[in-house]
């Protein structure tokens, strides 16, 4: 399968067409960006990492009874996936404070929570993302009550199987976020990417910072950190 032409150019990813009109080739970058694109940078090797991780752990959420985009691997930064269009949500989840909850609200970042928090934005760049609830999705025409259920159901389950998995790396799931999208005959599945730069993990002995919080909030040691997280995955597999 080859590339045709550049679909859509995004802060992190390139995406092509294929002579399949169902398959498409998304094609991982180095650029970094933050703070809604205020914030651009390059994260040496990013491209190859967040490709080969993502690929992994949708590969292992596959398996186990997740439906995603993923179909095949084609070069490290390059990956076959089903076309899909995207529900433009982007869903967090949170198993512990931190960032924008930890700012929002008040809380310590690092506060445990009992019961994951499942938080929805509106994935829409000119707005700044804003937070919203289920009736505000609808409301919006963004998704169906049928379609937020499935979210919901997948999205627990994902936390918890990528609570394992980084669990037996000696990494804690902090929050990240995922996307959903809709087969041509409106299936849910999940798709973009699964990678430090849309988690965070943090190194369960020292609590220390291994994804993009590093580029965030300039603390030096992000490829490192990008390199530690994929090694300790691949080891644990
Ligand atoms: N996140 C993301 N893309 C976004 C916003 C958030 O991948 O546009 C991820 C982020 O890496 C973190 C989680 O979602 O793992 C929760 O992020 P938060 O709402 O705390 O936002 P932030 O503090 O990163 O602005």
């Amino acid at each position: 399968m080859e590339k045709q032409t550049l679909l859509y150019e995004g802060k992190a990813k390139k995406v092509y067409t294929t002579q399949d009109p169902e398959l498409l080739i998304v094609s991982y970058k180095d650029d970094a960006t933050a703070f809604n694109g205020l914030k651009k940078g390059t994260i040496q090797g990013k491209g190859v990492i967040n490709n080969q991780m993502s690929n992994l752990l949708m590969a292992r959420l596959e398996r186990q009874g997740v439906p995603t985009h993923l179909v095949r691997e084609l070069s490290p930064r390059d990956t076959l996936v089903r076309r899909v269009s995207i529900v433009p949500l982007e869903v967090i989840v949170r198993n512990l404070a931190a960032g924008s909850f930890s700012k929002r609200y008040g809380v310590e970042e690092g506060t445990a929570f009992e019961v994951p928090a499942l938080e929805l934005s509106y994935k829409n760049d000119e707005l700044g993302d804003p937070l919203l609830n289920d009736d505000h999705a609808v409301a919006l025409k963004l998704a169906t009550r049928e379609e937020l259920a499935a979210i919901r159901t997948y999205t627990l389950q994902i936390d918890r199987m990528l609570q394992k998995i980084w669990a037996s790396c000696g990494v804690i799931l902090v929050d990240f976020k995922v996307e959903f999208g809709r087969l041509p005959d409106g299936t849910i599945v999940l798709a973009d990417e699964i990678s430090p730069d849309t988690c965070r993990l943090w190194d369960a002995q020292t609590r220390e910072k291994l994804d993009k919080d590093r580029f965030r909030r300039d603390m030096g040691g992000v490829e490192e950190a990008y390199c530690q997280v994929m090694e300790r995955l691949r080891n644990s597999l």
